[in-house]
C-alpha cells in the first residue's frame, strides 16, 4: 500500500467472546497483543497470496483504526481524539502455522506477517463515520456471507484498546490498530473473491491465490 506512513501494526487477539469460543481459546483479562510488519499490508483489488505449503489460510474482517498523533500513557477518556482514521482490515491467517507455533508454545508472528496478509480499505475519517461502537462488519467469500458480527460486542473498546496500548508501546501518527474479529473464520481456495465491509467505514475486496 501506497502513501502509507505506518510503523506497526498492532493486533488484538480474541476480541469478540464468539470467535474466541470457535477458536477454543480461554478469556483474557487483557488485550491479546502481537505485530503484523507494515510490509503485509496491501489495498483493494490487490491479490492476496497465501503459499499452498503452509496449509489452511483464514480471512478476518476487523475494523481498523489509525493513530493521527504520536500516543503514550493516554486515557481512554482522551483515547479518541488520538485516531484520525478507520478501514476495514482483513487479517489473513496461516492457521495451521499458527495452531502449531502455539501448541509448541513458539511466536506466531510468521502465521501472521507474509506479504499481502494484510488487506486494508482507503481510511476515511473518523469523524465521518458514525459510532465506532456500533458498526456492522461483513465479510463474504464468493458472494456468500460469512462473518456478520458488529463492534457493539468488542470485549476491549476502541478506547480502552489505545489506552491499555499506549501505556506499554508509544503509538507513532499512521500506526494501526486492528481490532480483532467477530466468529465465522474459515479457509480460502485458489481464485477465491474475499470482500470484507464495514457499514459507513468502506470495503476491502481481494482474489486469493494459492501460490
Ligand atoms: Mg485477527
Amino acid at each position: 500500500m501506497k502513501n502509507m506512513n505506518c510503523s506497526k501494526i498492532i493486533c488484538i487477539g480474541q476480541n469478540y467472546p464468539a470467535h474466541a469460543r470457535e477458536m477454543d481459546l480461554p478469556s483474557s483479562s487483557n488485550p491479546v497483543i502481537f505485530l503484523k510488519p507494515p510490509s503485509s499490508l496491501i489495498t483493494d483489488g490487490e491479490v492476496i497470496e497465501a503459499p499452498a505449503e503452509l496449509g489452511r489460510v483464514d480471512y478476518e474482517v476487523e475494523l481498523a483504526l489509525i493513530i493521527g498523533k504520536r500516543a503514550k500513557h493516554i486515557s481512554e477518556k482522551d483515547a479518541l481524539s488520538y485516531i484520525s482514521m478507520v478501514a476495514t482490515f482483513n487479517d489473513i491467517t496461516a492457521r495451521d502455522v499458527q495452531a502449531n507455533a502455539r501448541d509448541s508454545g513458539h511466536p506466531w508472528t510468521f502465521s501472521k506477517g507474509l506479504d499481502t496478509f494484510a488487506p486494508m480499505s482507503v481510511p476515511v475519517e473518523l469523524s465521518s463515520v458514525g459510532d465506532i461502537h456500533d458498526l456492522d462488519l461483513e465479510l463474504c467469500v464468493n458472494g456468500k456471507l460469512r462473518q456478520h458480527g458488529n463492534t457493539a460486542d468488542m470485549l476491549f473498546s476502541p478506547e480502552k484498546l489505545v489506552a491499555y496500548i499506549s501505556t506499554y508501546m508509544t503509538l507513532e501518527e499512521g500506526d494501526i490498530i486492528a481490532t480483532g474479529t467477530p466468529e465465522g473464520v474459515s479457509g480460502l481456495n485458489d481464485g477465491d473473491f474475499v470482500e470484507a465491509s464495514i457499514s459507513g467505514v468502506g470495503k476491502v475486496s481481494n482474489h486469493v491465490k494459492r501460490i
